[in-house]
């Protein structure tokens, strides 16, 4: 089958159609970097990259420009940097780091193009003259703001009425706007704080218009496909609409708009308060990111997602039995012409990656019970097609079962200990040879003997 998408532009699920196939545009809203990143934020990361996989088998790596921004001048990066006592150029180079680090270790590919706002700041000065002249915008106490009754169509994406976007708790109520609906395109900066020249003074842009123009600069007034989590179509995407397609006097922008859904950890709503507050980092030390991803796949993305530690359990156990099932194929290359149909067929179904993972333990099983040496290899390159799809199985399986992490025993200790226990077995010692095997169980490495000896795993 071909890609279909759910459009929340058109609220229903649509073929994927690109304008161009040798341009295929994807744009994903990307961090405020001014903390680091939590488990919600590494939602949209995961999901558009699958996609961005999808794309890129489909229509070559050479055709796809996928761009996540780095929103690096906003309100909560001052607060922050003031709240730490560093500079914010210090602050965002960190967080941007840690960032990178993070979604690296949960298996995400860095998106084609990163661009900063502050790199763009030229451009949204730019475009919100634009939108001045044509009269969708205005002056008002150092802030320039767009006037929401100048577009008919103002609240379609999000299909809100006005009674709506005026109660949204995120629309700022302040006496200079002429609508309370009206949004800020660039408010005035003090001395201290981040500015930028302008015709209207020194100041900085609002959040919304940094994306209409980043994304306009990598991949034109329309493109493709605009991503992002679902707490964003009101009110930032619903305003980049408007922007754009005012300023750009096209009434397309993005063409397909797919947004993931909210993410809860262990029931609730996350929060500082609660208490249940989790970044990604302190996930990555409980758990491989690897576990971490899938587990972030196991919902489709437009549902929500209840985040548990049984759930990253069962996930990280899910993910042995497909890399002990990789392993028991090592007596095979695997057949390099073999994708997996049955993952793509799931993905390419509004990225259905519930289907593809069942499709995936289904290669597992199959793995376990077939035993002609072709069908193995086709096997083989089934899983390791469709793992990386999704962005899985991209260790090897002996390296994902013994890998060690900083503190650990060594592969060599292990090895020392096992060639000892062998000496201690023969000369009938078993009470060593007992200690040695309970010893190295306690530090999370299990024995495991059969004819041909001793193997070994982490756990
Ligand atoms: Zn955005």
């Amino acid at each position: 089958m071909a890609l279909h998408l759910y459009n929340t532009a058109s609220r229903q699920k649509e073929e994927f159609v690109p304008r161009d196939p040798a341009n295929v545009g994807m744009y994903v809203c990307g961090p405020t970097v001014y903390d680091t990143a939590h488990i919600g934020n590494a939602r949209p990361v995961i999901i558009f990259d699958v996609l961005a996989r999808l794309l890129r088998l489909q229509y070559g790596d050479a055709h796809v420009n996928y761009v996540r921004n780095i929103t690096d001048v906003e309100d909560k990066i001052i607060a922050a940097a003031e709240a730490n006592g560093e500079s914010i150029e210090a602050l965002t180079t960190r967080t941007t780091k840690a960032y990178h680090e993070d979604m690296a270790e949960m298996g995400a590919l860095p998106p084609n193009r990163e661009p900063k706002a502050t790199e763009h700041i030229v451009g949204m000065v730019e475009m919100i003259g634009v939108l001045m002249e044509k009269g969708h915008a205005y002056e008002a106490e150092g802030h320039v703001l767009f006037d929401v009754t100048s577009m008919a169509d103002y609240g379609k994406l999000s299909g809100r009425n006005r009674d709506d976007m005026i109660a949204g708790a995120r629309v700022e109520i302040a006496p200079y706007k002429k609508d309370p609906a009206d949004f800020v395109l660039w408010k005035p900066s003090a001395d201290d704080i981040p500015g930028w020249d302008s015709p209207w003074g020194r100041g900085r842009p609002g959040w919304h218009i940094e994306c209409s123009v980043m994304s306009r600069a990598e991949l034109g007034d329309t493109f493709d496909i605009h991503g992002g989590g679902r707490d964003l179509i009101f009110p930032h995407h619903e305003n980049e609409v408007a922007q754009s397609c005012c300023a750009n006097g096209d009434g397309t922008f993005a063409r397909y708009w797919v947004h993931n859904g909210f993410l809860t950890v262990e029931g609730d709503k996350m929060s500082k308060s609660l208490g249940n507050f989790r970044t990604v980092r302190e996930l990555l030390a409980e758990a491989p990111g690897e576990a971490l991803r899938l587990n972030m796949l196991s919902a489709h993305y437009r549902q929500p997602l209840d985040w548990t530690s049984d759930g990253v359990k069962q996930s990280k156990t899910n993910l042995d039995k497909l890399y002990t099932s990789l392993q028991s194929l090592s007596d095979v290359e695997a057949d390099e012409s073999q994708v997996a149909k049955s993952v793509l067929d799931a993905l390419e179904d509004d990225i259905n990656t519930p289907k593809a993972l069942a499709a995936l333990y289904a290669l597992s099983s199959a793995a376990n019970k077939e035993t002609n040496l072709v069908e193995r290899s086709k096997i083989k390159g089934k899983l390791l097609s469709g793992g990386n799809l999704l962005g899985l199985l991209q260790q090897d399986p002996k390296e994902w079962f013994q890998g060690a992490e900083e503190g650990d025993v060594t592969a060599d200790q292990i090895e020392a200990l096992i060639l000892e226990r062998v000496e201690a077995k023969t000369n009938k010692n078993y009470a060593r040879s007992d200690e040695i095997r309970d010893s190295l169980k306690d530090q999370g490495i299990v024995l495991e003997d059969s004819p041909q000896g001793t193997t070994w795993k982490r756990v």
